[in-house]
C-alpha cells in the first residue's frame, strides 16, 4: 500500500510538474512575439513623500496581457524572461514606454521622476548605458526625471561588474535605488561603495512590521542605516494607514503601496491623480488621508 501511495503521489506530482513546465515553455516562446506585438503594458505606481503627503514620483511596472491567458503575473514572466535571455528586448520596450510617459509629464509641466527596474542581465548588457543616454538625448529630458531601481540580489550576482555599471549610470546624472533591500546578501562594506541615492525596504518587512517584532527592528534599523549613509529611504508595501503612521514616526522618507495607490495603466495616472487625496496634501502629510 505504501509503495502504491508513493507511486501515485509521484505520478500526480509529475503530472502537475509537466503541465507547469509545458506552460512555461509555451509562455517563454510567446514572450518574444508579445514584446514585438505590443501585448505589454506599462503601469505606474505612485510614490508619496511621507513628510509632505505629496506624490513625489512613480515606478514603472510592466504587465503582460496575454490574448488567451489574460494578465500574466509580472514576477512570473520576468523570471521567464531572465531564463530565456529575453530581458534585454523587454527592458528596451520598458525604457521606450517609460521615456514616452516621462516626456508626456514633462511636456505638461509635471516634473515627476519615473523609475525603471533593471535586471541582473541588464547590468551585464554592454549597450545599456548608450541606450539610456541615447533616450535622454532623443527626448531631451533632464536626467533627474528617469531613475533606476536595481535589486540587491541582482547587484550581488556580479558585485564588481554591477558597481562599474552603476558608476556609469551615475555619470548620466540619474538617481539610483536599491530595490527589495534586506532580502539580498550585500555586505555593509559593499553597500557603502555603491553610488546609490536611496534604499527601498522590501515589502515583506514593511507589511509585517506591526505584527512581527523582527520586521519592526529591520525597518527601523534600515531607516537609520540609510539616513546615516546619507541615503533616502523608501518603504514598499505600505498597505494601511497604520503602517503609514508608523513609518512617519520612524522618519522614513517615501511610501509606496496599496494604501498610497495601486499600480495603474500609465494612461490613467493623471485622472487617478486628479481625484487622489495625495494631490491635495494637507500640512503634516498623514492628515491628507481618506
Ligand atoms: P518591485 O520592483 O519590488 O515592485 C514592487 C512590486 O510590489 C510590484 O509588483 C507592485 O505591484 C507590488 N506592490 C505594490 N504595492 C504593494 C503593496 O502594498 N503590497 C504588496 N504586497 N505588494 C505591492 P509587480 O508589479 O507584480 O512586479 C513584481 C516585480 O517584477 C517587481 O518588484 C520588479 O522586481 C519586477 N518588475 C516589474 N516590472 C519590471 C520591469 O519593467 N523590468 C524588470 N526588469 N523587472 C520588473
Ligand atoms: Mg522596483
Ligand atoms: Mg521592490
Ligand atoms: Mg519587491
Amino acid at each position: 500500500v505504501q509503495a502504491r501511495r508513493t507511486a501515485c503521489k509521484y505520478t500526480l506530482y509529475k503530472g502537475t510538474e509537466d503541465r507547469e513546465s509545458t506552460r512555461r515553455l509555451e509562455l517563454m516562446s510567446e514572450l518574444r512575439s508579445a514584446i514585438d506585438q505590443n501585448e505589454l503594458l506599462l503601469y505606474c505606481q505612485p510614490k508619496v513623500s511621507i513628510r509632505s503627503g505629496e506624490i513625489c514620483g512613480a515606478e514603472a511596472l510592466v504587465r503582460w496581457q496575454h490574448p488567451q491567458h489574460g494578465m500574466i503575473a509580472t514576477g512570473e514572466f520576468i523570471a521567464l524572461a531572465e531564463h530565456a535571455g529575453l530581458i534585454m528586448p523587454l527592458t528596451r520596450w520598458v525604457l521606450e514606454a517609460a521615456f514616452r510617459q516621462s516626456y508626456a509629464w514633462y511636456e505638461k509641466g509635471i516634473k515627476r521622476p519615473l523609475s525603471v527596474n533593471l535586471s541582473a542581465q541588464d547590468l551585464r548588457d554592454p549597450r545599456l548605458i548608450d541606450r539610456i543616454s541615447g533616450l535622454f538625448a532623443t527626448w531631451a529630458l533632464p536626467p533627474e526625471l528617469v531613475q533606476f531601481e536595481l535589486t540587491e540580489s541582482a547587484l550581488m550576482e556580479d558585485p564588481a561588474g554591477a558597481l562599474e555599471t552603476l558608476d556609469r549610470l551615475k555619470e548620466l546624472g540619474v538617481e539610483l535605488f536599491i530595490d527589495d533591500f534586506g532580502i539580498g546578501y550585500s555586505s555593509l562594506s559593499y553597500l557603502q561603495k555603491l553610488p546609490v541615492d536611496s534604499l527601498k525596504i522590501d515589502h515583506s518587512f514593511v507589511t509585517s512590521m506591526l505584527t512581527n517584532s523582527g520586521s519592526a527592528v529591520i525597518v527601523h534599523s534600515t531607516v537609520e542605516l540609510g539616513h546615516n549613509l546619507g541615503l533616502g529611504v523608501v518603504a514598499e508595501g505600505v498597505e494601511s494607514e497604520a503602517l503609514w503612521n508608523r513609518l512617519q514616526e520612524l522618519g522614513c522618507d517615501t511610501a509606496q503601496g496599496h494604501f498610497v495607490g495601486r499600480p495603474i495603466p500609465t494612461a490613467q495616472f493623471d485622472d487617478w491623480e486628479a481625484q487622489s487625496p495625495w494631490s491635495h496634501p494637507t500640512p503634516g502629510g498623514g492628515a491628507a488621508l481618506h
